[in-house]
């Protein structure tokens, strides 16, 4: 299917009539994916919007249930998790990789998380390829690709004045013949003989790399390093890295007590912040920034690789662009590599 690019609006409107449309858009500066409103462009020449579109599937804040006491008797109403069908058009491959690790949070092992699940079940994604990279992008690195979102129901390639919409599941199959149905002027078919692109588009790479081979194995010899206490010196703990993450997730459930009745509710937190693992006695395991800092790099790329077989990174840069001290994911991955082929007696490591 072909969509020329000033159709796009026309298209989001029609769609938007059925159901939610998220796009990448501008709030107060601040890109992020926004509820497409009729007539409004969205931004799809931003590549990674400052915020990611986690919070669709993953909000900041959600409650979980109501209480009330009455007359000695506890009441509980659970909050309604069921979600309305939407789509979230335009998420660049990165993004998508990173609902993949989320799925794998949210969703395996065991462990199914009902709100997480109702938002993903109702969720169509549509992926819109790079054509271009940032300089602090490096999905490539990641096992990831900017031309290639296998996660995504549907994928865009920009063709100049139009995009192409290629349909990868069943659902992003059904989401093209709504499209169809709801805007048949704002789309075309393929043009005969034009065969399905694989999105292997060799030109479109990343300029910033790392070498990942064998920095989970690696990792765990570091835990000791005096590395971890270099970072910290100019980290500023803000968290700034991992709110901006599309793969962080952890988060913190809170009470909202109103004299006999309440609401539990959960909401993003951050590894970086000193209160994270503030325990209720007033211990705290992590009270000093090095090891939070080390537990932010464990975590992306050695606990959560032993538990999934991938780093919890897509290199999107995000963190890169956004660190006020300067701290870059890259730079740390470089220095594990140096670390660990010093420790084998290889090289010597270079401050
Ligand atoms: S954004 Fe930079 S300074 Fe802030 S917590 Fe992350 S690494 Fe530290
Ligand atoms: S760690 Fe940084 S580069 Fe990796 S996914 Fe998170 S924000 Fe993007």
């Amino acid at each position: 299917m072909i969509i020329d690019k000033r159709d796009i609006c026309a298209l989001l409107d029609a769609i938007g009539r059925d159901e939610q449309v998220y796009v990448p858009g501008s709030v107060a500066g601040v890109t992020q994916f926004v509820e497409h409103e009729p007539g409004v462009e969205p931004l799809l020449d931003v590549r990674t919007t400052k915020v990611p579109p986690k919070e669709l599937l993953f909000p900041k804040a959600e409650r979980l249930y109501r209480w009330k006491t009455h007359e000695g008797h506890l009441s509980i109403e659970q909050a309604d998790v069921a979600s309305r069908p939407f789509t979230v058009f335009g998420m660049r491959p990165c993004d998508v990789a990173s609902v993949e690790r989320l799925d794998q949070v949210f969703l395996t092992k065991g462990y199914v998380d009902e709100f997480y699940q109702a938002r993903r079940q109702a969720a169509t994604l549509v992926a819109l390829a790079c054509e271009r990279t940032d300089p602090t992008c490096f999905c490539d690195s990641m096992g990831g690709s900017p031309t290639r979102a296998p996660g995504a129901d549907v994928v865009l390639r920009d063709r100049g004045d139009s995009y192409r919409a290629q349909a990868q599941t069943e659902r992003g199959q059904r989401a093209l013949d709504a499209w169809r149905a709801a805007a048949p002027d704002a789309v075309r078919d393929d043009e005969p003989g034009e065969a399905p692109d694989a999105g292997d588009d060799a030109r479109v790479t990343c300029s910033l790399t790392v070498d990942m081979d064998g920095v989970a194995q690696a990792m765990p010899g570091l835990y000791e390093s005096p590395m971890w206490d270099d970072i910290a010196d100019t980290c500023v703990t803000c968290g700034t890295c991992t709110f901006v993450c599309p793969t962080c997730y952890c988060f913190d459930i809170s009470q909202d007590t109103r004299a006999a009745e309440g609401s539990r509710y959960r909401c993003w937190d951050s590894c970086m912040f000193v209160t994270y693992t503030q325990m209720a006695g007033g211990h705290n395991p992590r009270a000093d920034k090095a090891p939070r800092v080390r537990q932010r790099f464990m975590h992306k790329l050695s606990y959560f690789f032993d538990r999934y077989g991938e780093n919890l990174c897509v290199g999107c840069g995000r963190c890169i662009a956004d660190c006020p001290a300067g701290v870059d994911i890259t730079r740390v991955i470089d220095r594990v590599g140096a670390e660990a082929a010093a420790m084998r007696g290889e090289v010597a490591v270079d401050g």
